[in-house]
């Protein structure tokens, strides 16, 4: 196979083209793991548009469903699985890592940028305890689903490139299922775990070249600096901020915010137990295991300090000067975090709202609008909040058991309203999301063969912002028979 390059070296339209830094960097902190070999791969998805972006010939993947479902590897690929550690549920396990994934390499696009290519449910590594190291079509069809309406929601990411079958079935609770994997595409795989793998075991030079290393990737102005590792930690909480921002503007939980789960880059990883919230409660919680209601809705910004609290403690060492001062100085910044998420949420809903510049009671306004959404359906209040900046409030009514707050709500809104905002609003405001008995409804056909609902579902959540016709039924919450939705982790 030939591979085209262009004069920086990357690929452009035709295979990978992997450069593998963490493999020729990091020694120690991975393991090489080849993926299991797939009786018979098939490729059920494959995001042509993804591939393009990333300089790939979509053809020349669909020739190859061996490479997504793990027996056959692309050209340059050096198969690993990554050491970390991480904080579950507010518990520290020392080695976590890849149980059940495998980094293939950094694919360099045409642009120059780098981008690990992983498959998830591809096999066992040393990392996987007890568990198969496989997955179930379902919940890779999930991750897909998913992960790509939240980068067309415009949300920081992983993406999604393919899931293959591999012709394999699993067993899980429920039965046997259909074995799969995705291929996921991520700016890197480093995570606060990835740091406290090398702190908990009191390796300073494993931990000082990774921190280097993520520098380097993450943010290459700052190399060279004494005082990098702390900009790097800033940089770090300033990203995380926007991402928790963005996730509470859209009533996203994620469900399993452990410090594994935590990227360095500000991408929302590991679509899990997530899901969308209907009808608004800051209580909200969909893991069966969250039974504390750890990670719910309203909780999200208190554990990202919390997250990064953890990444402070095992960046400590590696920061120049007296142990006391250092934390001193990482104190100051944790605890300005609160007020640094508080502005990163004020600014995602003055955009949401229209509203016209920044007054300093916004954040009240905000605060008023939330205690009176309380039940009533998150994504389409905010929608229709645009319907209502032309004049009409009507199609806001039905969506309230009570309007009476709502209504004493909106003329102090309208006060705050910038001149022709329901555009503006309506382009950040989705009409769709993934809506839990759509996606349950899609996984379901699929474990049957069926993926006609599962593209229909996935063509309306990548086009989020846009009205028109036969959208509604995507666009509605679930009827009320569907009761309490319940999402389950590493399954
Ligand atoms: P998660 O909750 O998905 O972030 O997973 C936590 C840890 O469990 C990670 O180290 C995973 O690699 C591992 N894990 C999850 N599912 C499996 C599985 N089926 N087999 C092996 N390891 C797994
Ligand atoms: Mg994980």
């Amino acid at each position: 196979m030939t591979e085209q390059r262009n004069a920086a070296g990357a690929a452009v339209g035709g295979s990978f083209c992997f450069d593998n830094s963490w493999v020729r960097d990091l020694p120690g902190s991975y393991v090489a793991q080849a993926p299991d070999a797939a009786p018979d791969p098939q490729l059920v998805c494959l995001n042509t548009d993804l591939a393009r972006d990333l300089g790939v010939d979509p053809q020349l993947l669909s020739a190859n469903p061996g490479w997504f479902a793990g027996g056959a590897q692309p050209p340059g690929a050096a198969p690993v699985a990554l050491a970390y550690a991480g904080h579950q549920f507010g518990g520290f396990s020392p080695q976590l890592g890849d149980g059940r994934a495998h980094l293939l390499g950094e694919h360099i696009a045409p642009d120059g940028r780098r981008w690990d290519i992983q498959l998830k449910g591809s096999g066992r590594t040393p990392f996987s305890r007890g568990g198969d190291g496989k997955a179930a079509l379902g919940p890779m069809l999930r991750e897909y689903l998913i992960s790509e309406a939240m980068a067309a929601l415009g949300v920081p990411t992983t993406r999604s490139l393919a899931v293959a079958l591999t012709g394999e079935e699993v067993r899980r609770e429920s039965g046997r299922l259909p074995g799969a994997v995705v291929c996921r595409v991520a700016s890197s795989h480093l995570r606060v775990g990835s740091f406290q793998f090398w702190s908990a075991r009191g390796d300073l030079a494993q931990l000082g070249a990774l921190a280097d290393y993520a520098i380097a990737r993450h943010d290459p102005d700052l190399l060279g600096r004494d005082d990098r590792v702390l900009a790097f930690f800033d940089r770090v909480v300033s990203r995380q901020c926007a991402l928790v921002a963005q996730w509470m503007g859209l009533g996203f939980v994620h469900g399993v915010m452990n410090t594994d789960n935590v990227t360095i880059s500000g991408e929302t990883i590991d679509y899990g137990p997530c899901a969308f919230v209907e009808a608004y409660a800051p209580g909200a919680v969909f893991s069966s295991i969250d039974r504390q209601g750890r990670y719910a809705l309203g909780n999200q910004p208190l554990i990202l300090g919390w997250n990064m609290a953890r990444l402070a403690e095992a960046l400590v060492p590696l920061i120049p000067g007296e142990a006391e001062a250092t934390v001193e100085r990482l104190n100051d910044r944790l605890g300005a975090i609160a007020g640094q998420y508080q502005a990163a949420w004020v600014s995602v809903m003055r955009a949401k709202l229209g509203l016209a510049g920044a007054q300093p009671d916004d954040a009240a306004l905000i605060d008023d609008l939330l205690a009176a959404m309380v039940g009533a359906d998150w994504t389409l209040t905010l929608r229709r909040l645009a319907d209502a900046a032309r004049g009409t409030e009507a199609s806001l009514r039905p969506l309230f058991d009570d309007f009476a707050r709502m209504e004493a709500w909106l003329p102090r809104w309208r006060a705050r309203l910038a001149p022709d905002a329901a555009a503006a609003m309506r382009a950040v405001n989705p009409l769709i999301i993934p809506r839990n008995h759509k996606v349950e409804e899609a996984l379901q056909a699929a474990d049957t063969g069926d993926l006609a609902p599962f593209h229909a579902l996935l063509a309306q959540v990548t086009d989020p912002f846009r009205d028109g016709p036969g959208r509604e039924a995507y666009a509605l919450p679930a009827p009320a028979g569907f009761g309490d939705y319940v999402t389950f982790c590493g399954t």
